[in-house]
Order: C-alpha cells, then structure tokens, then sequence
C-alpha cells in the first residue's frame, strides 16, 4: 500500500520546542516538514509575551539550544525580546522559515487507520495530512482570565499581560495589578517610575515568591530605589507600591491555594487616587 500525504511530520506550536523539534528533525534527514503556528510569528511565550519588563528568569546562557551557543545577551537574564529575536535567527539560520505556516491553528487531529497517516483540521478549513506528528503546542500561551465577581461590570480597562495592549497609555493612571509570579512584578518599575504621584495596587492571593529587593527599571539600567518590606509566606496581603516604599495591609482573601499563573491590569479611567 501506497502512503501518501502532505507533509512527512506537522509540528504543532512555533516556540522553542516547535523550533527545536524542526532543526533536530532537519538533522536527523527529515527535512519534509511543516511547522504550523497559530499566532502570527514564531517563538512562542516570547512572541506572546511583551509587557513592560518580561524578561527570561532563568541565566539566558541556559536558555537557548545547546547547537546554537550565544555569547551577547545584554544581561544574565535576557529580556523578552531577545528571546524572540533568537528565535527569529534560528529560523532563517536553520532554514525553517519557508517550512512554517502561521496564523494557521490546529483544532483536530485524527489517525486514518486505513490511510495510515494523520488528518489534522486547521481553523480556516484545511485538512493537512502527515506522517507523523510532533506537538509543541506549550502550555502558558492562553491568557485566562480570572473569576473575579463584576469583572465584567468594570468600566475601565481591562488587560491581561500576554496579551499587553500597547496602545493604551498607563500615564495618570490608577492601575491595580492582579496576580503574582515574575510575569505580574514584572511592569511595575514601568508603572511607579511613569507616574511617581499615582499609586499601583497590587493584589496577591498568596505572596509566597515576594522577597526584599531592589528592583532595576524595565531598562535594567539602574535601580529605582524601592524597597518592599518583608512579608510573611503564607499571608494573604494586598501590596501598595510606591516608588519609595511598598506599603503591605491586610486585606481579605477568599483563598490560600496556590497562586494563578495568571495577572490582569486594571486601571479606571479619569479617577484621582
Ligand atoms: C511570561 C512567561 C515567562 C516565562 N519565563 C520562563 C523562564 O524564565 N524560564 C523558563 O524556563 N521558562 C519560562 N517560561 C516557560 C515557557 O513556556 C518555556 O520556557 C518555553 O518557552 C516553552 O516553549 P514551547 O515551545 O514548549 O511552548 P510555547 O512557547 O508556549 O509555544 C507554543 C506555541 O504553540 C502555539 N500553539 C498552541 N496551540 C496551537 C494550535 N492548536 N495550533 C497552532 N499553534 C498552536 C502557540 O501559539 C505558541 O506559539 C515562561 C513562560 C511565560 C508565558
């Protein structure tokens, strides 16, 4: 029987492990591929994510492919968008560009047992047909907005950081940062350091990563002079920041489960603080 398809191997998700899989496939003489992405370019979490100050959390010269070893990162920890352009370089060094589709999202995929070979659906109507097929779909690309009781009723702007709107302008500004992690600490700096009269509010469910700091601006080429007092683990707190001191008060939290991998912006419009 003769077995006939589009493509040997479909790659789902152009981020690192997508562009990784691609090179090592090119290697190993499986050059007849196809890596399909569902955004509009490639490098996954680094092309979603561009708030103010996203940065790598782990020493770049760890993160990057061991076949293509940089030694100019601007810092320890590269921001954002070196990552992408990394990413951008290994496309056209490794010549996986002409072998990408993007804006192309993969809803179903299906084994023909009869055909033998995988019939997978994309969301504009096509069937592509593979021999194999390699997921490197990731798992911190979809945003998910939080549960949060009149949410919907809120009247000012409401952001999500992988999907920051760079059109809006935060200047006088009240903003409230809900979440935690690196990903919501990330733009305050930016916030304080703008606007040093208006306050950010910063909730956390549970402030278990906070520690003292001081903290570089999003250019990284200075401290801004903030301190954050030290809090307990396991307290639930809402954090105040300012650019020369964080007041921590109490505040009632529902929960103190494991902190959301999740931070939405919020600001109302045209309020004094
Ligand atoms: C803000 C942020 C900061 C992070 N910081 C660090 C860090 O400092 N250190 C660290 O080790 N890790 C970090 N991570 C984790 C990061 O996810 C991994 O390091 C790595 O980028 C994962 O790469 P990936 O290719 O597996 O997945 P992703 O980067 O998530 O890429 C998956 C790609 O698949 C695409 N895709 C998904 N589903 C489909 C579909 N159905 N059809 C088509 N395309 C699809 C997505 O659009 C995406 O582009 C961070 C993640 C985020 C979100």
């Amino acid at each position: 029987m003769t077995v006939t398809y589009d493509h040997e191997v479909v790659i789902v998700g152009g981020g690192f492990s997508g562009i990784g899989a691609a090179i090592g496939l090119d290697r190993a003489g499986f050059g007849d591929y196809l890596m399909i992405e569902e955004g509009d370019g490639v490098g996954g979490a680094w092309h979603w994510n561009t708030y103010p100050g996203v940065a790598v959390d782990i020493p770049s010269f760890s993160y990057q492919f061991s076949f293509e070893q940089r030694a100019t990162w601007s810092r320890v920890y590269a921001p954002g968008a070196e990552l992408k352009a990394y990413a951008e370089h290994c496309m056209d060094k490794y010549d996986v560009r002409r072998r990408t589709r993007l804006n192309t999202k993969v809803i179903g995929a299906r084994f023909d047992d009869e055909q033998h070979v995988w019939r997978l659906d994309t969301a504009d109507g096509d069937t592509i047909t593979a021999r194999y097929v390699v997921g490197a779909t990731g798992v911190l690309t979809q945003p998910k907005p939080p549960q949060i009781p009149g949410l919907e009723e809120f009247t000012g702007t409401v952001m999500h950081t992988a999907r920051w709107d760079h059109d809006v302008d935060l200047s006088g500004k009240r903003v409230a940062i809900v979440g935690i992690t690196c990903t919501a600490e990330a733009p305050v700096p930016m916030m304080t350091t703008r606007r040093p009269d208006r306050s950010t509010s910063w909730s956390q469910r549970a402030v278990c990563m906070t520690v003292p700091s001081k903290v570089s601006s999003p250019s990284m080429s200075g401290g801004l002079g903030w301190e954050k007092t030290p809090v307990a683990p396991t307290t639930n707190r809402a954090v105040t920041v300012r650019p020369s001191a964080v007041d921590i008060s109490h505040r009632s939290a529902s929960s103190s489960k494991a902190a959301p991998l999740i931070s939405v912006f919020s600001w109302m419009r045209g309020r004094s603080p």
